[in-house]
């Protein structure tokens, strides 16, 4: 007989950035399903991984005892999945042997070398709470704000074009705006996949006669509702728009009294697009000129406008560049600080604006205070009665270079899985496995947890209260439903055991107690109380004074910079680090698959998600396929300079010609082990979306 659920807990889904609200369905400490809820971000509305992604919390392979290596066991050589085979690696102990092991492991490190070598990686998978608590050890335990976690990888260059042109990290309107836009442009993402009930809001609206304009190198499923599609050339973003850019100066469509009234360097600006024509342009990226002109006028004119943009723009070596033309492009046009308008980086993980937010980033203090300025510097030294680092710490990838440098030596990783996500994985996995002392805290034994000296069995989403900030900057609360399975314990509680290891004194009675302390401490959370998140459920901020309603929409009267004014930055083309030639004569292109999440260690272990995309695909234009002699089934190895995997060939003619795009979810054939590490500058983070490969069939 089918079971009926006798309790039901509202919560939030944990996986991607659109913070859809659900109901888990329980009986028995199990979750039997899960419904859409009436959340501000989805309606009721859920997508496939929010629905049947929920029964990884009760996989077989939950870790439920601590784990420490066995004496003298290698960390060299590949994963091993099999579960049986963990305990040759790693021998159970007590809760109190192995966080002495881990935090004595951490603390001999600091005391012997210094708090530099040390690091630690949060995740955007967890509470703000846990993420504020995780940053606070690292840099008041620790003594270093070597401490970072996947916004690295993900919106990292957004992030720092925004911060430099107009002040703020977040989005200026939330996803349901495009509602209220006549225009919409959706640049470098695939929501249908990755934000999927995002992109219901953006095929309502254009049922509602918004305009969509899609622009990528490969064609989503989102591009057979737009009013355009620009299939453009990878790597060609700055040219296209800056082209745009000139069309609209050229033609008299900026908006001089918002140009004037609200915005700096635009004289600067107006001169670099100046050389780039879209006559000029369109052998580059591919799009004839008469296109790029009425794309130019459409967005110039229409009375809103409003852009999104995903990882298609931030995962180059020219990020940055590419978001500040998304910027300068807002900005000449007035197309933001209203309603519709404005600019939207969709966020990748549920938490991943919230982790931000609370300083798990190596440059910023909570609330993005610098840790280079002296007066931030103070205000948190006085709140956390610890004197701090001035030194920005290392950001993900080059944490791994310092491990080979010998200047990293420990880390405590938590949640997060480097070995399958950073970028040449090979390489992070060697430096990973060179450390002196690795603790991992998660709820699997990933390919990372793999390499630790002692592993630390967390607890899964819905086993634990916590809040969480969505792409809209929306503060929401997620709802304990059932127990950790076996000895796993809550993450705040692992966090504050480890820092008692290391010699801090904490004592957080609950996660409201850890939220308070934010509050005071991060102005733009400081109106929002617990006991509102318990009565609402959601709310957005910036939100600075109780009683506050939030601003769901910003800057529509000043940015958030000195004089209020955003900054244009002008940007010129270069060229990705790694392009083709003649051994490896491919584009290799990476990203995510509608029923899997990031390195899939929750996903794959979902029942329903698994049976729908059970092995690792290539995606391959069929003119590729032709060339190459293979059948879409056959299996294709791919290689680049830096390692090979072998997958299944799959048809899509919605990729270019003369690239392969592959899901980096698949820890038997980790796509990460081929791309490559070269980083943006500003925003550090790597080229995901540009590498040089070769494929033969087999
Ligand atoms: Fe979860 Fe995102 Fe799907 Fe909503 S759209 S159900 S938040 S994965």
């Amino acid at each position: 007989a089918l079971a009926v659920p006798d309790r039901q807990v509202d919560s939030v889904c944990p996986y991607c950035g659109v913070g859809c609200q659900l109901t888990y369905q329980v009986k028995d400490n199990r979750i039997l399903y899960v419904e859409g809820r009436q959340g501000p971000a989805n309606a009721g509305r859920l997508c496939v991984k929010g629905r049947y992604g929920f029964d990884y919390a009760h996989h077989p392979q939950r870790l439920t005892t601590p784990l420490v290596r066995r004496e003298g066991m290698s960390k060299a050589g590949d994963f091993v999945m099999d579960p049986a085979r963990v305990l040759e690696v790693f021998r159970e102990a007590s809760w109190e042997e192995a966080l002495a092991l881990a935090g004595g492991g951490l603390a001999r490190i600091r005391d012997g070398h210094g708090g530099a070598a040390l690091a630690g990686f949060g995740s955007a998978k967890g509470s703000n709470e846990e993420a504020y608590l995780f940053q606070k050890l690292v840099r008041t335990g620790f003594g270093t704000n070597n401490v970072d976690h996947c916004t690295r990888l993900c919106h990292a260059s957004s992030v720092a074009a925004l911060l430099e042109g107009i002040g703020s990290g977040a989005v200026s309107n939330p996803v349901m705006d495009v509602l209220r836009a006549e225009v919409i442009v959706v640049i470098g993402a695939n929501p249908t996949v990755n934000h999927p009930v995002a992109a219901t809001w953006i095929k309502n609206a254009v049922k509602a006669g918004a305009r969509l304009v899609v622009m990528d190198p490969r064609r989503s499923e989102l591009a057979r509702h737009a009013h355009r599609y620009l299939q453009f050339k990878p790597d060609t973003d700055v040219a296209l728009l800056n082209a745009m850019m000139h069309v609209i100066v050229g033609e008299g469509l900026v908006d001089q009294g918002f140009i004037a009234d609200r915005t700096l360097g635009y004289e600067e600006l107006a001169r670099n697009v100046a050389g780039y024509s879209p006559e000029a342009m369109a052998p580059l990226c591919g799009i004839d000129a008469e296109t790029i002109r009425y794309v130019a006028r459409l967005y110039a004119t229409s009375k809103a406008s409003m852009i999104l943009w995903g990882m298609g723009v931030s995962q180059h070596v020219h990020g940055t560049d590419n978001a500040r033309c998304l910027i300068a492009l807002s900005l000449m046009t007035g197309q933001i600080g209203r309603p519709g308008t404005g600019l939207h980086p969709l966020r990748g993980q549920n938490n991943v604006q919230g982790a931000s937010d609370a300083g798990l980033i190596p440059m910023m203090l909570p609330d993005y205070q610098r840790v280079d300025n002296p007066a931030a510097r103070a205000r948190f030294e006085q709140a956390w009665g610890v004197a701090l680092d001035p030194q920005p710490g290392l950001t993900v990838v080059e944490v791994m270079d310092a491990i080979d440098a010998g200047q990293v030596r420990g880390m405590y990783i938590m949640g997060e899985n480097p070995a399958m996500s950073d970028p040449d994985a090979n390489h992070a996995r060697a430096a990973l496995a060179r450390l002196e002392h690795l603790v991992v805290q998660d709820i699997f034994l990933t390919e990372t947890a793999y390499l630790a000296d002692v592993i630390l069995p967390a607890s899964s989403f819905p086993e634990k209260n916590g809040t969480f900030t969505n792409t809209d900057r929306l503060v929401q609360l997620g709802r304990q439903a059932i127990d950790p399975p076996g000895q796993a314990r809550q993450d705040l509680w692992i966090i504050q055991q480890m820092a008692q290891r290391l010699g801090l004194d904490w004592h957080y009675g609950s996660v409201a107690d850890v939220f308070d302390e934010m509050r005071r401490t991060m102005p733009s959370i400081g109106g929002i109380t617990w006991e509102r998140l318990e009565r609402e459920g959601a709310v957005v901020y910036p939100c600075t004074q109780e009683g506050d309603a939030g601003q769901p929409v910003v800057f529509t009267e000043r940015f958030p910079r000195e004089g209020g004014r955003a900054r244009f930055v002008p940007a010129d083309i270069i060229p990705a680090a790694e392009r083709p030639d003649a051994d490896y004569p491919m584009v290799l292109i990476t990203g995510r698959q509608l029923e899997h999440w990031h390195t899939g260690s929750m996903t794959r272990r979902a029942a329903v998600l698994d049976a729908i995309e059970p092995d690792p695909v290539a995606l391959l234009h069929p003119l590729d396929l032709e060339r190459l002699g293979v059948q879409p089934g056959d299996t294709v190895t791919i290689a680049s300079r830096r390692g090979e995997v072998v997958l299944y060939a799959r048809a899509d003619d919605g990729s270019p010609v003369g690239a392969v795009f592959v899901p980096f979810c698949y820890y038997e054939a980790a796509i990460n082990r081929l791309t490559n590490a070269a980083l943006d500058p500003f925003g550090k983070i790597p080229e995901f979306k540009y590498c040089a490969v070769r494929l033969t069939p087999g």
